[in-house]
């Protein structure tokens, strides 16, 4: 799950981003309109928290533009606590929710948590022979017995699950678990990848590995 964050308040962001990152998100921040519109043009998130009042674009016009391409990204808008006219405009631009300053953590979590499901159809729960991965509690089980996976693990066992039965890319991988000015390397994505490996296989799931490309989790049964 790909995170993009547009606030332009220094301590807020970072708490947001460092909360969320703690959770398994992949989060990119940006701090203007203008960035936040770019970042959008040119990259695939799954969800967009985005401050309304932001310095040379506001939220409004981010929102009105990214509808206006037909985009179906959920979207979290952040209002000042006294804006209920501000608010009212952004749900009426294609906001799916909102929440206004100051919130507490584990409700934006929990909105988070609501609108990525959103996003990713009406299924909560992957189904993948001996394993089980909810969606809405990112909790995975495999023959009935909760995984212990770190939020890395969980990031990436989300992705090949979504990608299930074909090649995932080394880059793609990257791409998809880090944020901007977070540095993980494929050597890194190699580690992760050989973790949860051996957390999968005992099992009976199995992940492939393509030399030089990528990696592949099997359909279960021997499917081809
Ligand atoms: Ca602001």
């Amino acid at each position: 799950m790909r995170i993009l964050l547009a606030e332009d308040d220094r301590i807020i962001a970072d708490g947001l981003v460092r909360t969320l990152r703690k959770s398994g998100y992949a989060v990119d921040h940006v701090a203007t309109g203008s960035d936040a519109d770019t970042a959008l043009m040119g990259q695939q998130f799954d969800l967009l928290i985005l401050d309304l009042g932001l310095p040379k674009l506001s939220g409004i016009e981010v929102l009105k533009r990214l509808r206006a391409r037909k985009s179906p990204l959920p979207v979290l808008i952040l209002t000042a606590q006294d804006a209920v006219e501000e608010r009212v405009r952004g749900l009426d631009a294609g906001a799916d929710d909102y929440l206004t300053k100051p919130f507490a953590l584990p409700e934006l979590e929990a909105r988070v948590r609501a609108l990525t499901r959103r996003g990713t159809g009406n299924s909560t729960r992957v189904d993948f022979g001996p394993l089980l991965y909810d969606q809405v509690d990112r909790v995975a089980r495999l023959n009935g017995q909760v995984v212990d996976l770190s939020a890395r693990e969980l990031g990436l066992l989300e992705i090949l699950l979504l990608r299930a039965g074909r090649l995932v890319g080394k880059e793609q991988l990257v791409d998809h678990l880090c944020g901007w000015g977070e540095e993980v390397s494929t050597n890194a994505i190699e580690v992760y990848v050989h973790r949860l490996r051996k957390k999968l296989e005992p099992g009976g799931v199995k992940i492939t590995t393509v030399r030089g490309l990528g990696y592949c989790l099997e359909k279960p049964d021997g499917g081809h």
